[in-house]
């Protein structure tokens, strides 16, 4: 995410590194390359200018006060001001009503359908809500037939009514379906051209006005870049929204549109897309993204999908088979089933502080355990349960039905190995032996 951009703010940033004091000078050169890293990235030449003039004033201003070297005091600086041109606060959703109704808006491809499955899934699991998706696209049977898939993915019903094709009637007939089944929110997915036309833009003011939503977000796809904003000003016109949905931050390595789009439109952007996965959601948070785009890393972000993908009862389980020594290679790919779950490899390590430019040029594929889980899958059970009966023989019948090589077999076992005897020494009471070990 971002990669680009933060690799340019880093080389600007470290003009001022080594440097004693901040002068007119410096601060100068420093801000131009800021400048130019946020034009690279498809920032607004505006806002783009705006943003270096305060962080000079802020830099010249602030010298004498502080006790930073000079370049920490200028990483702050633009810290604090990227979190304020993207939104300062976090902002949540309004759920007040029941049937809560949100509505979706945005261009086609935009990622709208798949967000709408990834909120209803979110707001489930997060917020014990009950929702029901309501498919309003009468142009592509295809769209309702995806929403269908999501829906079913995720075990949220979907009402569409394919011989209907007006989008008002059906959304109406949503929302009291809702109302007479107790679903206490709606969500409203709706069709999307290709670029903004009346047409399109009238059918969703006239959805908008007859339903009177307590949210109506905007789903756009964020390596669109200068794109994104205009079209967000162009709907935000006509729907005057509450929202922004950034989708498909993982593949933007720019940024320009999670960083100017609140001031233009001067709508929060509230949850962002992180991948195709119905789990690839996350709030926006602009402190949180100002850190990554610093390389800074995400910590709090990475503890939080850890968090929610810990499975209390799955662990006490997995405990208990390490204590007996039963922990095998099918418990192993548990594990890595939770650790995919909460996000790609690229992704996850971007968050670790200083990772993402020590990782920088890597080619980490975003399936990274695809070559392990090829090698566990050509096991049979039983080996699984009993790794010790791998012999010669065994392990390159894996290596040929995995397409690996015996290497990368002996390698896993020696891996799965080490594993299990740590996870037992941390168990037996030998956690604190182990981290007086580590601490020296
Ligand atoms: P719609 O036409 O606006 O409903 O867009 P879709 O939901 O059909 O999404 C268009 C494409 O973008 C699909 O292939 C999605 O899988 C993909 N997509 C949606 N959100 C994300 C995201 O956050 N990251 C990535 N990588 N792909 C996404």
């Amino acid at each position: 995410m971002f990669d680009n951009l933060s690799e340019k703010l880093d080389k600007a940033l470290h003009v001022l590194k080594g440097h004693g004091q901040i002068t007119e000078i410096n601060v100068a050169e420093t801000t131009k390359e800021v400048r130019r890293a946020l034009l690279d990235a498809d920032v607004n030449f505006k806002i783009a200018k705006e943003f270096t003039n305060r962080v000079k004033e802020k830099a010249l201003g602030q010298n004498v006060l502080s006790s930073l070297q000079p370049g920490q005091l200028m990483v702050k600086i633009v810290k604090d001001e990227l979190t304020q041109l993207m939104g300062g606060d976090s902002e949540g959703i309004n759920l007040s009503g029941n049937p809560s109704v949100i509505l979706m808006s945005g261009l086609q491809g935009s990622g709208k359908t798949t967000f709408s499955g990834k909120l209803a899934n979110f707001l489930k699991k997060k917020k014990s809500k009950n929702p029901l998706l309501v498919a309003c696209d009468v142009y592509r049977p295809a769209a309702i037939d995806q929403l269908h898939v999501v829906g079913e993915q995720i075990g949220v019903p979907v009402y569409s009514d394919r011989d209907n094709n007006d989008p008002v009637a059906i959304a109406k007939a949503g929302i009291a379906k809702a109302k007479a089944e107790g679903h206490n929110v709606v969500i409203i997915d709706t069709a999307g051209r290709l670029a903004v036309d009346e047409k399109m833009m009238n059918e969703i003011s006239d959805i908008h006005k007859a339903i009177n939503p307590q949210e109506t977000l905007f789903v756009v796809d964020s390596m669109t870049g200068q794109d994104a904003v205009n079209t967000a000003k162009a709907f935000n016109d006509v729907l005057n929204f509450d929202g922004v949905i950034l989708t498909k931050l993982d593949g933007d390595t720019r940024g320009g549109a999670a960083i100017s789009i609140k001031s233009v439109v001067n709508k929060p952007i509230k949850f962002i897309g992180t991948g195709e996965k119905m789990e690839a959601i996350d709030i926006f948070y602009p402190s949180r993204m100002a850190d990554r785009i610093l390389g800074m890393g995400d910590v709090v972000s990475l503890v939080e999908r850890a968090q929610e993908q810990f499975d209390e009862e799955e662990a006490r389980k997995i405990q208990k088979k390490i204590a007996k020594n039963k922990f095998g290679f099918d418990d192993f790919l548990g594990q890595i089933q939770q650790i995919k779950k909460m996000g790609n490899m690229k992704d996850l390590m971007g968050m670790i502080p200083g990772a993402g430019k020590a990782l920088k040029g890597l080619d980490i594929d975003d399936d990274a355990f695809k070559h392990i889980e090829a090698i566990i899958y050509s096991m049979t059970p039983d080996e699984r349960s009993n790794p010790s009966k791998l012999d010669a023989s065994r392990k390159k019948r894996i290596a040929k039905g995995s397409g690996r090589e015996v290497q990368e077999v002996n390698q896993l076992l020696k891996q799965f190995d080490q594993m299990s005897k740590m996870m037992k020494m941390m168990q037996g009471g030998g956690g604190k032996k182990m981290m007086q070990m580590m601490s020296g």
